[in-house]
């Protein structure tokens, strides 16, 4: 018993710090529209320094504190959190930039502004799969109203819940599929077809009819290859820490903290709000969950 208690808090701990590393790798190649020749493998110094994560991370890391302190998605404190929260020095999209400084509800444009801070809500809510939707929805209401931002994040949520909830022997490629594209497709048709098809046409840019079915699908073809993954997907073009951190999300879910490469684990930043500091919210995100 305490075995499978203690392996299920090292997939919990997996998944925020292999979105961090994820987020923290991607960092450097961000916006580069084409691949390098030389591969980055390590962590480099992009606009931040070499190891820092992004705001794809610190994001994530502001919900799993809304749901640690009010045991739950409560709206109107998740929204004054994220106002008080977030160091825009780590970089922020039109979307957040419009949820500071507009007046309006959640912008609409489809973005991958939600579905790289979702993981937290598939871990507290791992007991409750059946709430998944209606809470992934709420929060990203706040900053994102466009039907595709919320289905990218409904299939992020999903992926993640189903690496949380198997493992390698009960892990079936076409059932986390079915369930993720089935969930999708009633947000967002477009997205969930892309889904459906395998159509990673495109893999290179930035928006979320490429990237969410590009990790996702990174995931389902090698479930255990968490570091090539993540290599891969660095190395991809476009917005790839957001496809590295999302691909991070679900990956760590799956096969823990120990599968992420030393060095990594070792490089990712460690001040405040860094890499120990995550590891306590992934205990509290499990002990709250249970
Ligand atoms: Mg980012």
């Amino acid at each position: 018993m305490f075995h499978q208690k203690n392996s299920l808090l090292r997939r919990y701990e997996g998944s925020l710090l292999t979105l961090a590393v994820a987020d923290a790798l991607g960092m450097a190649t961000e916006r580069l529209m084409e691949r390098s020749s030389d591969q980055i493998t390590d962590f480099q110094a992009g606009f931040l320094p070499a190891g820092c994560y992004t705001d794809d991370t610190e994001q994530a890391r502001i919900l799993a504190e809304s749901l640690i302190r009010d045991s739950g998605l409560d709206l109107e404190k998740y929204a004054l959190h994220i106002k008080q929260e977030t160091r825009f020095k780590k970089g922020f999209g039109p979307s957040l930039r419009k949820f500071f400084f507009g007046n309006t509800d959640g912008h609409f444009v489809p973005s991958n502004g939600v579905g790289m801070k979702i993981a937290p809500l598939a871990l507290f809510y791992r007991r409750q799969p059946n709430l998944l939707n209606d809470v992934v929805e709420a929060a990203a209401q706040i900053t994102h109203r466009h039907p595709a931002s919320v289905a990218g994040a409904i299939a992020i949520a999903h992926a993640v819940h189903y690496a949380l909830t198997h493992n390698y022997m009960t892990f079936d490629r076409d059932e986390c599929l079915e369930r993720v594209v089935s969930q999708t497709g009633i947000y967002d048709e477009p997205l969930a077809r892309k889904l459906a098809t395998h159509d990673l046409r495109d893999n290179g840019g930035c928006s979320v009819y490429s990237t969410i079915p590009l990790a996702i699908h990174t995931f389902l073809d090698a479930p255990t290859e968490l570091e090539r993954g993540i290599i891969f997907l660095a190395n991809s073009g476009g917005d790839t820490d957001t496809k590295a951190a999302m691909f991070g999300a679900v990956s760590g879910a799956f096969n823990g903290i120990d599968a992420i490469p030393r060095r990594w684990y070792a490089g990712l930043e460690n001040g405040p709000k860094g890499r120990d500091y995550l590891l306590e919210l992934a205990g509290k995100l499990y002990a709250k969950s249970n």
